[in-house]
This record gives C-alpha cells, structure tokens and sequence, in this order.
C-alpha cells in the first residue's frame, strides 16, 4: 500500500536553510511546499491540505509567532517552530501559541525530519482516535453542529470554540489557545471570556442531552472535549 506524500510547509526566509530542510523531506518521502513570507504561508493554508508547518520565527513580513496565531484560526495543523535566539524559545513556550515543537537553528536536517515524524504520529493518533466522536455532528460547510441528535442553536464564538475541540477529542487546549482560535481579535478578549462561553456551551448542551456533560475542566490547564 503506498500512501500519497503528505506536504510539509516549509515557511523560512533563508534559502541555503530552506534548501537543505526541502531536499531532507524529499528524501524522506515528504512533499514539501516552500515559501518565504507568512503571507504566502496563509494563502497556501487555505488553498491546500498541509500535514505540518515548519516556521521560522524571523521572517521578512511578520513574525512567525504571529502567523502561528493566525492560522490557528482556522487550522489545527501541526506547528514546529525554527528558532534562531534564545528569547524566541521563552516566546514560543509562553505565548501558548499550539506549538507541537521547536528546534533552534543551527540543527540538523536528520533532526528536524525525526521530530516531524513523531509530531505527525503524535497528531495522526490523535485524529483517529477522535475522528467522529459518539453522538456528534459537525456539518463544517453550514457551520452546524448537532449534538445527539439535537441541532445546536450557538452563537458565532461558542461555535467556534466547539469546532476547535472537536477537532481534537482528549486533546486538552488552554485558555489562550482557544482564544486565538474562536477569537477574531483574541488581544481584545480576556480569560474570563473563555469560561463564559464554555458555561453558556455547557447549559446548551445540557438542554440537548441533560446526562451528558462532554467538556471536561482541566484546573489550571484548560478544557477538552470527552473522548466516548
Ligand atoms: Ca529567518
């Protein structure tokens, strides 16, 4: 059984660094896309499937943590960052952003392709397990979402936030990273905006299915959808 390649977005604006990385995925079976600017990294986002990003954090246009922010958005495609300081790392790691990883720059292609082999294994898991949890529906075309059997009457930020989880059964996603992907402008909203939500989503649900409370609370970490 032979699988079709799964493209790897190489975002970075270094060629010599760009080349080594494009040529290593080659061989490795990948198919990767490059491109030098996050702007192009978005627009390719949208047009394509992607199985993973590597993103440079010192791009031309904007900074890789900010095209990381925008496209969690819509996408929760797996993220590696390249780091070239130190401080980037601190960034990375308290920004929340949903990086799956980084590596600081110099490193090796050998790996760099081995940390996107377990990020992929780690985040294919993931999908499988979750692929369509039990009694729920996910019509992504009408934005609708059914619950046993119920269709959910939600406003747009609780849908969202519902869609992100869904996506990913078990996976526990912080505060901030449900705000960056259900918010438009997530600098404008608070903490505190998440947990209101997540209340007003619960007693929706509840009134769909009064036994069943799916979004699990991790104190201090965040919230995750039931695995059933
Ligand atoms: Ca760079």
């Amino acid at each position: 059984m032979s699988l079709p390649r799964q493209t790897i977005l190489v975002v970075e604006d270094e060629a010599a660094i760009a080349e080594t990385i494009t040529y290593a995925l080659q061989t490795e079976g990948f198919a990767p896309v490059w491109k030098t600017t996050g702007r192009d990294a978005l627009a390719v986002l949208a047009a394509q499937p992607v199985a993973l990003v590597v993103l440079d954090v010192g791009l031309p246009d904007r900074s890789g943590l900010d095209v990381c922010r925008e496209l969690r958005k819509r996408h929760t495609v797996p993220v590696i960052f390249l780091t070239a300081r130190s401080g980037e790392v601190d960034k990375i790691v308290g920004l929340e952003l949903g990086a799956d990883d980084y590596l600081a720059k110099p490193f090796s292609p050998r790996e760099l392709t081995a940390r996107i082999r377990a990020v992929l294994r780690r985040s294919n898991g993931t999908a499988a397990a979750g692929a369509a949890p039990a009694g729920w529906r996910h019509d992504e075309a009408k934005c609708r979402i059914s619950f046993r059997g119920q269709s959910l009457d939600l406003t747009r930020n609780e849908y969202r936030l519902l869609a992100v989880l869904l996506a990913a059964p078990g996976r526990v996603f912080s505060r901030d990273q449900l705000m960056a992907a259900a918010w438009d402008d997530p600098g404008a909203a608070f903490d505190r905006t998440v947990d209101a939500h997540i209340k007003t989503l619960r007693a929706k649900l509840r009134a769909a299915a009064p036994d069943a409370d799916p979004i699990v609370t991790h104190r201090g970490m965040g919230y995750s959808l039931r695995e059933e």
